[in-house]
């Protein structure tokens, strides 16, 4: 096992990824900005290293200096969290080139799947279900787009190849609008991602998002660990997740997950990973694979009993999967709360001082923060300060455990979305499960127009 892991993150997850360090009885080092060094998980990491200035750019995403203070550290392993350099297949490789090693998936691997015309193409080969669609990147010619457009049916959406974080993508509901659309969106796509290659998929209506976990070992044994639903989401951000998913055949679950774990087996795949679906009419179509821990890991944590990050070190140090599928049991139920500083309705961004704190507790309820009274949360970065994950032996305990942290949590001096969370914990659609992905947006939506109207 490693003696010393470099922790290339901030916020939440850097002290999710120290805690699982402390229990396996690894030293843990931490990179900062300049606008975290107050924060309580550089106070408690064995050693920290300011690697540069507030912007990202110059510190999170500055790859000589995150390598440097490995160096200089003397740490032997870094792991990426989410975010920021976890997805960057230059990354893994400088990190393993330096000497160093990466705790995720092979760089190769994180390339094949960051590029989303290969990751569905070695999906498809590998027996997966997809969103029905273009074969591979769409063509130069207008007329065979048209023809390929005919062919899958509309509406359809493009999408760029090297999009990312809900970017990139262009619903097309006439032939009309078509070349015009996917000229735009290769114009927006080049720009930003600098690839300009788009792809066609069928657009589903009416989909739910559920996505499976998986873990791979080095040795070619690889199991899932069930499933998460994340449709509750607000320009494709998730905002609630819970496993199991709500109202769906285990017999179901249990072949995509066989034919993710079989995925991963092919591809060579190692360590943590999430394959992400569309599901509509009880047929799963994969979208996209992550190759990181997600944010919304604990749900899943909390009914396999399973710690995801320990397992993520315990491959990257070289360890044969300790269990098999069939150990691999569901319990209960669990439903995660993204805690974000920021108005709940309005949705702007509210960082500043945190006057007051009171976390809640009692029986099945996690909270992953880095948040304590008197921390000031800085600008710079995403506004998700926490999580409150509430498990029960069925969903409506954890619901109604969930309902009673969300208050007792008392956070003051800056705005968060707790009274959102608290509203959708007493919605009856929220409550009945199975909600799709349209639905938090159309109910905001049409709360806006009601509060006009007045
Ligand atoms: P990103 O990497 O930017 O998150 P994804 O491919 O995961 O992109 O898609 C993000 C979201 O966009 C999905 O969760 C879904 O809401 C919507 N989406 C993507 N593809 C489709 C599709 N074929 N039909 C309907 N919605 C889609």
């Amino acid at each position: 096992m490693f003696e010393k892991i470099l922790i290339a993150n901030r916020g939440e997850i850097a002290l999710r990824i120290q805690r699982a360090c402390r229990e396996l009885g690894i030293k843990t080092v931490v990179v900062h900005s300049t606008a975290d060094t107050e924060a309580k998980y550089v106070k408690l990491a064995d050693e920290s290293v300011c690697i540069g200035p507030p912007a990202s750019s110059g510190s999170y995403l500055n790859i000589p200096a995150i390598i440097s203070a490995a160096e200089v550290t003397d740490a032997e392993a870094i792991h990426p969290g989410y975010g920021f350099l976890s997805e960057n297949a230059g990354f893994a490789e400088r990190v393993e080139k330096s000497g160093f090693v990466f705790i995720g998936p092979r760089p190769e691997t994180i390339a094949l799947m960051g590029d989303k015309v290969s990751a569905k193409d070695a999906m498809k080969a590998a027996g997966v279900p997809c969103v029905p669609g273009s074969e591979g990147a769409l063509p130069d010619d207008p007329k065979e787009i048209v023809k390929i457009a005919r062919a899958i049916g509309y509406p359809v959406i493009i999408k760029a190849a090297g999009g990312g974080g809900g970017r990139g993508m262009r619903v097309v509901h006439t032939e009309a609008a078509l070349n015009n659309a996917v000229n735009m969106t290769r114009a927006e796509a080049g720009a930003a991602f600098g690839n300009p290659v788009v792809y066609m998929e069928k657009y589903l209506e009416n989909p739910r998002h559920i996505e499976i976990q998986i873990l791979a070992d080095s040795f070619k044994n690889a199991v899932y660990l069930g499933e998460r639903d994340c449709s509750m989401q607000r320009r494709h951000q998730k905002v609630i997740e819970e496993a199991p998913a709500p109202e769906v055949n285990r017999r179901l679950i249990a072949k995509v997950g066989e034919r993710c774990a079989e995925a991963c087996r092919k591809i060579n795949y190692r360590g943590a990973g999430t394959f992400e679906f569309l599901f509509e009419n009880d047929e799963f179509y994969f979208i996209e694979m992550n190759t990181r821990v997600q944010v919304e890991h604990p749900v899943t944590e909390q009914v396999t009993g399973i710690d995801i990050v320990q397992a993520q070190i315990r491959i990257a140090a070289g360890e044969k999967l300790w269990f098999r599928q069939r150990d691999v049991v569901l319990k209960g139920h669990a439903i995660e709360c993204r805690i974000n500083a920021e108005d709940p309705y309005k949705f702007t961004p509210s960082p500043g001082n945190i006057l007051s704190y009171h976390p809640p507790g009692g029986p099945g309820i996690r909270v992953d923060t880095h948040i304590y009274q008197g921390y000031t949360i800085p600008p710079h970065y995403d506004s998700m300060i926490g999580k409150v994950i509430a498990y029960g032996d069925t969903r409506d305990q954890a619901i109604r455990r969930m309902r009673i942290a969300l208050s007792e949590m008392v956070v003051e001096g800056i705005k968060t979305n707790i009274p959102l969370h608290q509203e959708l914990m007493h919605d009856a659609r929220f409550i009945e499960g199975g909600a799709n992905i349209h639905y938090l947006e159309e109910k905001l939506a049409a709360k806006d127009e009601a509060t006009k109207g007045k």
